[in-house]
Formats: C-alpha cells, sequence, structure tokens
C-alpha cells in the first residue's frame, strides 16, 4: 500500500496502515506496458487523500484531505464537468463540435473548456463579475468565451445561471442541437458523478475506516454525492456541511429557513436557495463558518505544512476541526481541499485586502508583502 503522510514524503507510513492517502490512476488499455494516460478526461480524480498533521494533532482524530486542487484544471469542478459532459453525450445533447453553455463562479468553467478542448467543444461561460481575477484569466486562458455579468440574486432574470441557460436556447433556436446548458446546480448527473468517483475513492482509501465527511456546498453536488454514497455503504458515517458566513444553507439544515447573515470573502461555495443536487443531501450537521475561523486555518496550513489552498478549502478545515470535536478523539474525517490558494492570491495572500475585511494577518505575511 502507498501511503503518502504529509508532502515531504511519498513513503510508507507505519501509523496508518488502513489508510492508502494515495490513489493510482487507471493504466492506459491502449498502452498496457506503459502507466500513461489517454487524454485530460483520464486525468480528472484519482486524487491523493493527504493527512492533514496539524489539525489531526489538535482534534486527536486523522483529519484528511482529498487533494482535488491537483485535478487538471486545478480544482474539484474538473469532476463535475467531466460527469456533466459524458451524462450529455450519452444523452445525445452535446453533438461533436457543438458548444458548451454554463453559469459558474469560475471552476466548473475552467474544467468544462479543458475538457472541451481535448473533446473538440468550445465553451461559453457566464460568471458573475465579483469573481477572483485569477479564475477569468484561467478561463481566457483555457479558451472559453467569458461574459461577466453583474452579480444579482437568483430570482432576478439577470442572474448568471438564467443568462446561460437562455443564450444556450438561443443558440439551439439558430442552429438546432448545437448547444447544450450544463446546468450544473440542478442536473443531479453533478451529484451521481461524485457518488460513483469522489465517494468510492474516498471509501478505498480509508478502507472503509470513515468515521465523518464534511465540506461546503455550492451546487451541492459534492456532499450529496459522497454522503449519499458513504451513508449506503457505512449508515453511521456522520456527514456535516460547512457553510460560509453568507450562505443560507446552515440555517436551513438547523431550523429549516433559508436565512443567510454576515458574508464571505470565499468563492464557489455557499447559496440562497435548495438546488437540485443539494436537495437530498443526507445532512446530520451543519456550521456556518466565519471567514476569521476559516482563513487563519489555510494560512497555517500553508505555513507549516506546505499546501496552499483556496478560501472554500478553508471551510472545509474548519468543518473538519469542529467535526472532529463534535465526535470525540480516534475518529477519521475526511474533508475536501477544493482549488488552489494560487486562484485567489490577489485577495487570500493580499495583507491590504485580509485588513479590510477584518481577518487576522499572519505576521510572515506582512513580511513577504511589506506595504
Ligand atoms: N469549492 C470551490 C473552490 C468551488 O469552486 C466549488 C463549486 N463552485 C465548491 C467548492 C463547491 O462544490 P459543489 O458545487 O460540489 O457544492
Amino acid at each position: 500500500m502507498t501511503i503518502c503522510p504529509d508532502n515531504r514524503s511519498g513513503g510508507l507510513d507505519g501509523r496508518l496502515p488502513h489508510l492508502a492517502l494515495t490513489f493510482r490512476r487507471p493504466l492506459n488499455p491502449t498502452l498496457p506496458h506503459m502507466s500513461a494516460i489517454p487524454d485530460l478526461s483520464t486525468a480528472v480524480g484519482h486524487t491523493p487523500l493527504l493527512r492533514l498533521r496539524q489539525a489531526s494533532a489538535l482534534t486527536g482524530c486523522e483529519i484528511l484531505g482529498k487533494a482535488e486542487f491537483l485535478n487538471p484544471g486545478g480544482s474539484i469542478k474538473d469532476r463535475t464537468a467531466l460527469g456533466l459532459i459524458v451524462d450529455a453525450e450519452k444523452r445525445g445533447l452535446l453533438r461533436p463540435g457543438g458548444t458548451i453553455v454554463e453559469g459558474t463562479a469560475g471552476n466548473t468553467g475552467i474544467g468544462l473548456a479543458l475538457i472541451g478542448a481535448s473533446r473538440g467543444y468550445r465553451a461559453v461561460i457566464f460568471m458573475p463579475d465579483t469573481q477572483s481575477r485569477e479564475k477569468i484569466d484561467a478561463l481566457r486562458v483555457a479558451g472559453a468565451e467569458v461574459r461577466l455579468v453583474p452579480a444579482v440574486p437568483f430570482k432576478d432574470p439577470r442572474h448568471y445561471v438564467h443568462l446561460a441557460r437562455a443564450y444556450g436556447e438561443s443558440l439551439n433556436e439558430a442552429a438546432p442541437g448545437s448547444a447544450w446548458f450544463g446546468n450544473q446546480f440542478d442536473n443531479t448527473a453533478n451529484r451521481d458523478w461524485h457518488e460513483a468517483t469522489t465517494a468510492a475513492e474516498i471509501w478505498e482509501q480509508t478502507s472503509g475506516r470513515v468515521d465523518g465527511f464534511v465540506c461546503s456546498a455550492g451546487t451541492g453536488g459534492t456532499l450529496a454525492g459522497v454522503g449519499r454514497a458513504l451513508k449506503s455503504r457505512k449508515p453511521a458515517v456522520q456527514i456535516a456541511l460547512s457553510d460560509p458566513a453568507g450562505s443560507a444553507l446552515a440555517n436551513y439544515i438547523n431550523h429549516g429557513e433559508l436565512v443567510a447573515e454576515g458574508s464571505s470573502i470565499s468563492e464557489g461555495i455557499g447559496s440562497s436557495r435548495v438546488t437540485a443536487n443539494f436537495q437530498d443531501a443526507p445532512i446530520d450537521l451543519a456550521w456556518s463558518i466565519p471567514d476569521q475561523e476559516s482563513v487563519p486555518l489555510l494560512h497555517e496550513l500553508l505555513r507549516e505544512e506546505g499546501w496552499c489552498v483556496g478560501g472554500s478549502s478553508g471551510v472545509n478545515l474548519a468543518g473538519a476541526i469542529r467535526l472532529a470535536k463534535a465526535l470525540g478523539p480516534g475518529h477519521t474525517i475526511v474533508t475536501v481541499l477544493s482549488d488552489a490558494g494560487t486562484r485567489y492570491q490577489a485577495k487570500l495572500f493580499n495583507p491590504a485586502f485580509l485588513r479590510e475585511k477584518g481577518i487576522p494577518v499572519p505576521g510572515w505575511l506582512d513580511r513577504a508583502f511589506p506595504s
């Protein structure tokens, strides 16, 4: 078994003999004698599971992070993009040379554009203009046509999801069958792909010894898919939502009402509505996590363990620590490191920006970027 206890060593970890923290990609059937993969889609998923040393020491649990930032497009949303595309191809909704249209906070769009490039589709992406410059640039580099639109509530017809759907419909009116709207929030092929891949990997990598899974929700595909699959294999497993401030989902789970308070600098997570993907997520516990709790955790993770992850991963890590405290020492908790911190460089590692938001700035960051 290949175990990867931290980012300094790929060797065996005698302390965790039951955990396979790395994961082997399937071999290319056309080149069975070589461990080469045939295309970008095959490189999606099969991510290592990282033991998070400080969080584990703090709680007496094994806290493990699925390294989704290692996907080819840099985020967990490569899985969603691939799941949606494969489903649309099967249904005949996405035809050779077709146009993919999607509304996204960025990461799903990056996945769709790159997988689209490798499979012969072009991508038109609608996204709110509040998202990070780095994600917008990554989308353009990936070859997507990017339409930035004002961030408005979902009930407003100018919301990016409605604009994407309408644009897809207009392309199909002009040339029937030429475009496909991914609809990641309400297309449950998203959740199903996580059920079949992300959850199956977690189960295998922990040899089934997982006691809790926790993450935040944007579409809800990850939480619902992994939650459903783990519960079906092991009903006692605890599934938890770590929700950023400003999202209504934690309150919805705890009190049945979609009420939001505060705000967060995290991107791609939180919601004011219950999506089709989120709807049947089997959630036992839910917390609203302030940035003042999550951002220092991701700063420490980078400084002490070398993993550079984004804001949603900080919210997930905070949730993992809360879940570990709720379950008590000796449990194995899995969470998701969804994308890389470099995708938010100008916010997460910018002392002036952090101060303006009332988020603590570690001394090393101040020294790295003196004002
Ligand atoms: N983290 C990041 C960085 C994301 O981009 C997203 C999705 N927008 C999520 C987490 C949430 O994942 P899901 O859509 O599966 O709920």
